[in-house]
């Protein structure tokens, strides 16, 4: 029974809610007057992250792993629970799996059982490295079934299936979201993913580590515009179930990142070249004509001021780590 009680006030899971997105979705729906039951494990989220909020009568907290049953009320839910850096999903990639499959179908059993709508924070990794430039959602990808990155990938591109077939099989009221790179404040400061790292390398006067020869490009998104994205996602109507490439567009190489990054931060730092990871994506940029269309969006942050916001957040981080 979806026991829906005296209290007017739309209930909201965020799985993975103590995560980078995560707390910043959190943050965003507690603003616009939800519940909020965030669940997380912690792998890589932390309470730092969400202790903000921890004060809000309206927010509540949950260590949970979602690979295990939940029993909870709620009329929406935000799936975002899984490690998103490449050091942090290859370091257990089973458990990856397991999180993006199993974790998967417990949340939309979940939503199932409670008739809640569920949106699935999916990813431009399940256009593995693709031969298509920029992505559209009807490109199916080209991933390397067998290598590093699968765990991530295919697990990502199972969980899409499982909310379809949820969808056609059980009428279960599905959101599928692509997110392409997103960076800001509350990344997480060791996760290795390239704009925590450069930041945190620029901030400390060391070299800036380069993959390769830095020609591989991304297109990075600022979290606010993201969390705007996923919410108007959220808000559209039943017949609307995406999946929708939601990213900002601005390519640029890695190389090109590192050298904005020195600027930006006045860095000493020189670049250092180092061998490209198996498999690295040669280039990513996504098409978002349809997030335009279905939910008037696109994003509204210049990478410099992105990039000037999550800086002065390193800075922070690094003078609070310091005075410890
Ligand atoms: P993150 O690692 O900061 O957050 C993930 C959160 O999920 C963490 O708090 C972690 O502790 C939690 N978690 C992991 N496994 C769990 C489990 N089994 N049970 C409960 N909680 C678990 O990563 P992020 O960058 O905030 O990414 C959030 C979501 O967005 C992920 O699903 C990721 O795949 C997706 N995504 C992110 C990006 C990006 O650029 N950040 C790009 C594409 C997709
Ligand atoms: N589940 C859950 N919370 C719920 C309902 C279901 O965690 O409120 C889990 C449960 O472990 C189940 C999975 O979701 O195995 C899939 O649910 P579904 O109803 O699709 O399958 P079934 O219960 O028939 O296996
Ligand atoms: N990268 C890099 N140096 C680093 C970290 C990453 O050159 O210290 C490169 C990486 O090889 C990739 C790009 O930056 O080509 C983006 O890496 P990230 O891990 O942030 O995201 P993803 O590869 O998942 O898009």
């Amino acid at each position: 029974m979806n026991s829906r009680s005296y209290n007017t006030r739309k209930r909201i899971l965020v799985t993975g809610g103590a995560g980078f997105i995560g707390s910043h979705v959190c943050a965003r729906l507690l603003k616009r007057g939800a519940d909020v039951l965030c669940v997380d494990n912690f792998f890589t989220g932390s309470r730092d992250n969400i202790s903000p909020l921890l004060g809000d009568p309206h927010f509540e907290l949950l260590r949970h792993d979602i690979t295990f049953p939940l029993y909870v009320e709620t009329d929406e839910i935000y799936n975002l629970a899984c490690p998103a850096s490449p050091i942090h999903y290859q370091f257990d990639p089973v458990q990856t799996t397991k999180t993006s499959v199993i974790g998967a179908i417990n949340m939309l059993g979940l939503a199932k059982r409670t008739r809640a709508q569920i949106l699935q924070a999916s990813t431009s990794e399940v256009y593995g490295d693709p031969e298509i430039h920029p992505q559209p959602e009807t490109y199916c990808g080209k991933v390397n079934v067998t290598g590093p990155r699968a765990c991530y990938d295919e697990g990502k591109r199972c969980a899409e299936t499982l909310f379809f077939d949820y969808h056609r099989q059980h009428r279960v009221r599905i959101k599928v979201a692509r997110i392409f790179n997103t960076y800001g404040p509350g990344m997480h400061p060791r996760d290795g993913r390239v704009v925590s790292s450069f930041i945190m390398q620029a901030l400390r006067n060391e070299a800036i580590t380069i993959y390769g020869e830095g020609h591989q490009s991304r297109s990075f998104c600022y979290v606010d515009d993201l969390v705007e994205g996923l919410t108007r996602l959220m808000d559209t109507d039943e017949s609307t179930t995406g999946p929708v490439n939601i990213g900002n567009p601005a390519e640029l190489t890695i190389r090109q990142l590192a050298e904005k990054i020195i600027e930006l931060t006045g860095s000493r730092s020189k670049l250092s070249f180092h061998p490209l990871p198996q498999d690295d994506p040669e280039q990513r940029q996504p098409d978002i004509s349809l997030a335009r269309s279905l939910l008037d969006w696109s994003p509204r942050t210049e990478l410099e001021d992105g990039l000037l916001k999550t800086i002065a957040y390193f800075e922070d981080f690094l003078r609070q780590s310091t005075g410890r």
